[in-house]
């Protein structure tokens, strides 16, 4: 098994391997794991996958996660693998860490993550603990290294996200306005405006579904 069979069997799944990273004691996965696998969404094909997913049409709560525990579940029993996720806490997996170890995330200036092609549109379905060490190549340069205009820095119309910090009451108050109509369903201005995100091809059907359960929790 090798990184580019994986990722086949990932696109095959509407997902895509984000990165990886072959753990040390401290980095809190299960026992005997040689090689952690980050699983986001593949992009543009995941949303219409879901969206046509029992899980999406089946009125429940939490659809997204069911539909993860599913696919991803599913592939890692074929693989002999555990497969994690990223909700169903507390207590929480630390996916946050795991991303900033595989080399490929980063923090943004403004805390959020960013992803060498996912941009700030980064997100985690749910991750691969294989028995089996992959090889896995060295992640690229960090994105925000060659950014001189870092437009996530003053994209948030009411600055609510800044390098100060996350106001999440006066983004939530923000949504609610007329004008807040454009996060809702365009996706946050921050994440959007990041060059990187550009490029990824998240559909924006996909960013008002999250910034709807956003604005609901
Ligand atoms: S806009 Fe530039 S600085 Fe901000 S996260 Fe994207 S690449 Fe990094
Ligand atoms: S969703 Fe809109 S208001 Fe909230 S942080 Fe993003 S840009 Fe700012």
């Amino acid at each position: 098994m090798n990184l580019s069979a994986l990722q086949d069997g990932a696109r095959e799944r509407s997902l895509s391997i984000l990165g990886g990273f072959h753990p040390v004691p401290s980095d809190d996965v299960p026992r005997a794991s040689e090689t952690i696998l980050l699983l986001g969404p593949d992009e543009p094909a995941f949303w219409p996958a879901f969206r046509n997913s029992p899980e999406a049409e089946d009125g429940g709560a939490d659809p997204m996660d069911r539909w993860s525990r599913r696919v991803i579940g599913g592939w890692a029993e074929t693989l002999g693998a555990r497969a994690l996720f990223p909700f169903g806490g507390p207590p929480f997996l630390p996916f946050y860490s795991w991303a900033l170890r595989s080399g490929r995330v980063h923090a943004s200036p403004v805390q959020f993550l960013v992803h060498d092609t996912a941009g700030m549109m980064v997100s985690f379905r749910g991750a691969l603990a294989l028995t089996e060490r992959i090889a896995l190549p060295e992640p690229p340069p960090a994105p925000c290294d060659t950014c001189v205009e870092r437009p996530c820095v003053t994209a948030c119309p009411v600055g609510a996200l800044t390098p100060a910090g996350y106001d999440v009451p006066a983004c939530k108050s923000y949504l609610d306005t007329p004008a807040g109509s454009a996060c809702l369903t365009g996706g946050c201005r921050v994440r959007t405006a990041c060059p990187v995100s550009h490029r990824f091809g998240r559909l924006a059907a996909q960013s008002e579904y999250h910034m709807r359960q956003f604005k609901g929790a």
